[in-house]
């Protein structure tokens, strides 16, 4: 079994639906024979927040080029003349969609996007960043935005010299400053913060409850998903070959359904296994064998523009060291230091690891086949141990065979994943592995983690942004503390418990339990539970 489907194989499922008797499940769109075929369209409405929560590759954009009316959806009939609006309407008659279709037939729908992949906005635009972003100013709104986002600093700097967080605050703000009747957001947080990602959120939001918009979210942190949207649309099938968007859910049995691997009202599983949260902190294990141990250590750049303070703390063998704090505040600095990239100012690091490191921003742009290139990195290529290990939970048997140059940003994430943990070394630094990652990835990514760090004898260090990520990958957290780009902190790595509750005290942010499931949700500010939960000092964990 692949994992994704177990009662109903995505192949017979094909067959299944092409049967003559089904023909009432005609698909809205096939792109040819034998092609990619999408099955529903999602529903976007009026001053509402719609997301949509699925894999990639699993007709997302499909969907959205078709209620931007940039592709006229063919019903599935390949051959011959597409079938016009009339046959279209009459499918969607009496659906949620019908409102939304009649507008866009009437020619009175405007659409603004926000593109998935916004490591490519410098190959298509020269010039600064507000050059790029005065194009843009269609409400009035542009100062606003960019105060809001915090990117001032940075707009009058060449877009080519930004970093990806600030590229996608960048292209947020692009797509939100525009006068559309519809927007769509094709994932709001790689490369963000926490506390970036909320403002994302809230900004979205605003724009549907303020201004009446409708606002179309695919999101893979669920946590802000789960804070942003009024409604979900789960979208499921198999990558490439099918994709089949549900009619819409609430938010929370959406995401619930979604991480128990079951649609209720499809009566379908999607999923072998359900994705469970620990609603208590976990015991800390019997401490094993020290591979660091490093003393206080300073770090600053130019005059003291940056500084950094790290107190002194020690990394144990076989344990998955979540990094957590602000964008900004020395994290990957630190990461350095340890990797010997970097020297102190004050203290010593121990130069004798062997550190692998998987940056945040993964550029492999060597002309070279994935197979080939992972082959040079490791001699156990091929093997059916590094099969099991890193190239079946990495899913990299249908990108073996492409450049590195063609891979797509979640794609070349897992190959970047797999190349690191592929050496040999005795700490893994992984810097925001859930970056355009779908859900299903990251779980699985995250367990090759752990495992890889389990049989190893080996530690991985992994900062990320995702909560339920780090919740579910790592033993013990480092948090990171101070001023963004002014100054940062770190305390000595703790238990998940106290970690948890001095990061998010930082941010302010509380979690409370669904009561079903046992998922984490962010609570409203100022709730009685968040209250309470702040007196308590109990952020995140319910023990
Ligand atoms: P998502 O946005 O969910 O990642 P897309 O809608 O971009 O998915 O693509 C879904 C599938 O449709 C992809 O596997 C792709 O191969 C196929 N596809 C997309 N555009 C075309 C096209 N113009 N012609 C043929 N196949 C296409
Ligand atoms: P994080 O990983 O937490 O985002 P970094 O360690 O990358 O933070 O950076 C911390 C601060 O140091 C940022 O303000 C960054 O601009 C600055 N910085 C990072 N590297 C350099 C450098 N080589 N020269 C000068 N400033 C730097």
């Amino acid at each position: 079994s692949c994992g994704i489907c177990v009662n109903k194989c995505p192949f017979d499922a094909i067959e299944i639906i092409n049967l003559p008797q089904e023909l009432d499940d005609d698909p809205v769109h096939r792109y040819g024979e034998n092609a990619f075929a999408l099955y529903g369209l999602p529903a976007p409405q009026e001053g509402q927040v719609t997301g949509i929560l699925g894999p990639n590759g699993i007709g997302k954009t499909t969907a959205v080029r078709i209620l931007a009316d940039e592709m006229a959806p063919n019903l599935g009939q390949v051959a011959g003349d597409p079938p016009g609006w009339e046959a279209i309407m009459d499918e969607y008659r009496g659906t949620e969609l019908q409102n939304y279709l009649e507008e866009l037939r009437a020619g009175d729908v405007t659409v603004a996007r926000k593109p998935q992949y916004v490591d490519q906005i410098p190959d298509q635009f020269d010039g600064t960043t507000r050059e790029l972003l005065e194009r843009t100013d269609e409400r009035g709104a542009l100062s606003d935005l960019i105060e809001r986002v915090g990117i001032g600093p940075v707009v009058d700097q060449d877009i080519d010299t930004l970093s990806g967080g600030e590229l996608q605050r960048v292209a947020l703000v692009a797509c939100l400053a525009r006068d559309a009747d519809f927007y769509f957001l094709d994932e709001l947080t790689p490369y963000l913060d926490i506390g970036q990602r909320m403002t994302a959120a809230r900004l979205v939001r605003e724009l549907a409850d303020e201004e009446d918009r409708s606002m179309l979210v695919v999101e893979h942190d669920l946590a802000i998903l789960d804070l942003l949207a009024d409604t979900i649309h789960v979208a499921y099938g198999s990558s490439g070959a099918f994709g089949v968007i549900t009619s819409p859910k609430s938010t929370k049995n959406g995401i619930n359904e979604y991480l128990g691997g079951f649609l209720e009202n499809e009566n379908m599983r999607i999923r072998q296994e359900s994705i469970t949260f620990e609603e208590h902190a976990p015991r800390q294990t019997a401490e094993g064998d020290v591979v660091v141990e490093y003393p206080d250590l300073t770090k600053s750049y130019g005059d003291g523009e940056f500084s950094l303070e790290v107190e002194g703390g020690e990394i144990q063998e076989n344990e998955v060291l979540g990094v957590v704090g602000p964008n900004g505040i020395g994290k990957s600095t630190f990461a350095q230091l340890l990797a010997g990239r970097l020297e102190p100012d004050e203290g010593e690091v121990d130069a004798d690891l062997d550190i692998a490191y998987k940056p945040q921003y993964v550029e492999i742009d060597q002309p070279m086949r994935v197979d080939a290139f992972l082959a040079s990195i490791t001699d156990d290529f091929g093997t059916s141990y590094w099969n099991t290990e890193i190239a079946d939970p990495l899913q990299l048997d249908r990108v073996m065979e492409q450049n590195l140059t063609d891979l797509s940003g979640g794609e070349r994430q897992r190959v970047a994943i797999a190349a690191c943990l592929s050496e040999d070394a005795d700490l893994y630094l992984l810097d925001e592995p859930s970056a355009h990652l779908d859900v299903e990835q990251r779980v699985r990514a995250t367990s090759a983690i752990r495992r890889y760090a389990e049989n190893h004898d080996a530690t991985a260090l992994v900062i990320d942004h995702d909560i339920y990520m780090v919740d579910l990958l790592a033993d013990r957290l480092l948090v990171f503390d101070g001023e963004p780009a002014e100054r940062g902190h770190a305390s000595p790595p703790v238990g998940m418990r106290d970690g948890m509750n001095e990061f998010l005290a930082n941010l302010d942010i509380t979690f409370r339990r669904d009561e079903r499931t046992g998922r984490p949700r962010i609570n409203k500010p100022g709730s009685q539970l968040d209250r309470e939960q702040k007196n308590a000092g109990e952020y995140y964990y319910s023990d």
